[in-house]
């Protein structure tokens, strides 16, 4: 039997003394490994259950009341956002983006282009029960969203917002687009809700309605509450309805990064061993050099806490609720792949089709949405000063 080299035994004795010792004094780190594969897929299938979660419809209605009472459930006390959605006839999401040759939200394509939309046909679902589960129409009026909160220990008056949007389209189940970051911040909400867990600041889990039309849940969240922020209520009372925001997260489309198509079109069946974790901030917004900062940490956190695939940090966020928030509060978007090169270039597949649905995924697809959840509950357990209870 070989003897093991001596230089070897001196790096390795002493790393593993340490590093040993300083992982297991971290709470983040145990507050991480709370988090579980099958738990983040069974609240996903939980999400499914009310097939694509359109908004205006009591399908999507039901998803509010059910992820209410999951939150509730954990320990998280809720409220929801009410607003009404009255569109005028005829007009969708689109938005021109000129002849800049550019992709929305500012980045170059490259590479292979395969077409992207949203699917309107309901005969293109082939399972008859989720085609007749889908079939009811949107129709305009009230509408909720449902958020909750964990207040802060020594600063219940500052907040970071972690979120994802509830509402989907396409006749799928919308288990990617986007069941995959609602489940992320529900399982967050979970982990960082339980009782031996304080955070020095306020932490609100949102999951935000009607992103799909334009994300009107967000858009009457900033009006209802934005001036509200770091006011006590009533004065005296230690309490603080809206805390000060000191970040948004947005998490939408976890799972899929099988990378570019390829020439003839069509998509590889696996998970590609280079998926990442997308942490986009939007380079032209008034809070780009603090919401870059903000992804920078969420990076590191990555490098820190993420088991399996790391971060990127790219400066183009758009098209999602972190939109409305990034000339006020530092705000970016956390996804499978950037929104406007990568999924505008067609990426994914799923994107907006019936073939957006539970069964399409597979444990490595799941294991990026994980990651995702780790890195925000890495980066949001150290900016909120988490510590647990002995
Ligand atoms: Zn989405």
């Amino acid at each position: 039997m070989r003897k093991l080299p001596f230089f070897l035994i001196c790096l390795a004795v002493p790393s593993f003394g340490l590093s040993a010792q300083s992982e297991g004094d971290d709470p983040v780190k145990t507050l991480v490994g709370r988090l579980e594969l099958e738990k983040y897929k069974a609240t996903i299938k939980g999400l499914t259950q009310f097939g694509d979660r359109r908004q205006g419809t009591d399908r999507n209605r039901a998803a509010v009341d059910w992820i209410e009472a999951q939150l509730k459930s954990y320990g998280c006390p809720t409220d929801r956002i009410k607003y009404t959605y009255d569109p005028p006839p005829n007009t969708g999401r689109g938005r021109g983006r000129g002849n800049t040759g550019l992709a929305q939200g500012g980045g170059r394509p490259r590479g292979v282009k395969t077409p992207t939309g949203v699917n309107t046909d309901p005969m293109k679902q082939p399972d008859e029960k989720l085609r007749a589960l889908n079939m009811q129409p949107t129709m305009p009026g009230p509408r909720e969203a449902v958020f909750c909160t964990k207040v802060g220990t020594t600063h219940p008056e500052e907040m970071y917002i972690v979120s994802g949007h509830m509402d989907g389209h396409g006749w799928g189940e919308a288990a990617n687009d986007d069941g995959s970051g609602t489940a992320l911040v529900m399982e967050l909400a979970r982990v960082l809700s339980s009782p031996d867990v304080r955070t020095e600041r306020t932490i609100r889990f949102a999951l935000w309605n009607n992103e799909e039309t334009g994300s009107q849940a967000a858009r009457a969240y900033i009006a209802q509450r934005q001036e509200r922020q770091g006011k006590e209520d009533p004065p005296g009372s230690g309490r603080y309805p809206e805390p000060k925001w000191l970040g948004m997260i947005q998490h939408d489309i976890m799972l899929f990064d099988h990378g570019m198509p390829k020439p003839d079109g069509t998509i590889s069946k696996e998970q590609r061993p280079e998926a990442d974790v997308n942490v986009e901030f939007q380079v032209t917004s008034k809070m780009a050099a603090d919401a870059q900062k903000l992804a920078w940490i969420l990076e590191a956190a990555n490098e820190k806490f993420a088991t399996d695939y790391p971060a990127t940090v790219g400066s183009h966020m758009t098209n999602t609720d972190s939109g409305p928030f990034m000339d006020i509060v530092p705000a970016i978007s956390v996804r499978e792949n950037e929104r406007g090169v990568h999924i505008g270039n067609g990426w994914d597949p799923q994107w907006h089709q019936p073939t957006d649905v539970y069964a399409t995924y597979n444990d490595k697809d799941f294991l990026l949405g994980l990651n995702a959840a780790q890195t925000t509950l890495g980066a949001i357990g150290q900016l909120t000063g988490a510590t647990l209870k002995k």
